[in-house]
């Protein structure tokens, strides 16, 4: 295996897949970095109904592979089950990347596209349960609680989505949030809310998860009354927010508040060489569409700006 590359992308979601895609048919040696499986966050999911020209939709795993696929059949090479563990200028205008398992790369040029992960839930309960029924994934779990009732935390997309999917399994879908409507888009939560298992609980929070072994009910806070209410479920699906993964950059990059990376239109960071994209980095929207984009943006900014280097 190779230690030397042109660019090396860290991260196999959308983004990262696609600038390979770029990279690739730039004929710049390429190597992506996927701690886990390709694909990112959108692997898991059952269906995606909104990416322009699938028509009839397409389920997370295809999606996934097929852009595994493209990345590939252009020459990039993909280590699945290898994450990026540092980031190093060289001084020389290039970069040391150090694996996981004590090996190490030097890249000409970096694609940080490692997403981020969702927040959890600070109360008592969520970890001594987490696993046993509280769950961050609607796709992977939802099957596992058929005709019983379960929560949903949150409000946004993920909430809503995650929770029209638990409807067909659970017997009732107890939707936990503490605003007074849901944020997500519009046609979302028009399809959420007509389902007659959806049973939505306004501006209130979770206070804590119970079971021993695994859950058997929630303490719900109202926020406008302060009464809380101990509401029996199976499972609690959590979908909160999310946790940019920027840690390993943190000192080499501008972030915003949040841990976002910050990046020009060019998907350039502070940093020469170092480029970032994705949900990684401060977006208008976090979508499929967009996020593609970016890779592909990162990926021919990356092109011109080994161009320039050479002369
Ligand atoms: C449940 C769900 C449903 C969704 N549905 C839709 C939809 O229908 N339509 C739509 O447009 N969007 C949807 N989205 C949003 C979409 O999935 C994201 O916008 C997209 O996946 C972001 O891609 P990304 O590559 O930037 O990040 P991610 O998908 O988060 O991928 C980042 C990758 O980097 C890897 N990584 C992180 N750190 C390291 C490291 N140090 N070394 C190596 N690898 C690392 C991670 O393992 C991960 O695979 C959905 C999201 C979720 C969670």
């Amino acid at each position: 295996m190779s230690t030397n590359y042109d660019v090396v992308i860290i991260g196999g979601g959308p983004t990262g897949l696609a600038a390979a895609v770029y990279t690739g048919r730039a004929l710049l040696k390429t190597l992506v970095l996927e701690r886990q499986v390709p694909g990112g966050q959108i692997a898991l999911s059952a269906a995606i109904d909104n990416y322009p020209g699938f028509a009839d939709g397409v389920t997370g795993y295809e999606f996934a592979e097929a852009f595994l696929r493209h990345a590939q059949r252009f020459g990039a090479e993909v280590r699945i089950g290898v994450g990026a563990t540092s980031v190093a200028p060289n001084g020389d205008g290039t970069f040391k990347v150090g694996l996981s398992g004590d090996d190490r790369v030097t890249a000409k040029a970096v694609i940080l596209a490692m997403g981020r992960h969702p927040r959890r839930l600070e109360v008592p309960g969520y970890e001594k349960l987490f696993g046993n029924g509280v769950s961050v994934c609607a796709t992977c779990d939802g099957a596992f609680f058929r005709n019983v009732p379960v929560a949903v935390v949150g409000g946004g997309n993920s909430a809503v989505e995650e929770g029209h999917f638990l409807t067909r399994y659970a017997s009732e879908v107890v939707s936990i949030h503490r605003r007074d409507h849901f944020t997500a888009q519009k046609i979302l939560i028009e399809q959420y809310l007509n389902d007659p298992k959806v049973i939505p609980v306004w501006n209130s929070v979770v206070e804590a998860i119970h079971g021993d072994r695994e859950v058997e009910g929630v303490s719900v806070r109202n926020l406008e009354t302060d009464k809380v209410e101990e509401i029996p479920v199976k499972a609690v699906f959590v979908f909160i927010g999310w946790i940019p993964n920027s840690e390993l950059v943190k000192e080499l990059v501008d972030l915003d508040e949040q841990g976002r990376v910050l990046v020009n239109e060019l998907m350039e960071t502070k940093m020469p060489g170092l480029f970032a994209a994705g949900d990684l980095c401060v977006r208008p929207i976090y979508q499929l569409a967009n996020v593609v984009a970016d890779g592909v943006q990162a990926a021919v900014s990356i092109e011109k700006y080994l161009e320039n280097k050479k002369h």
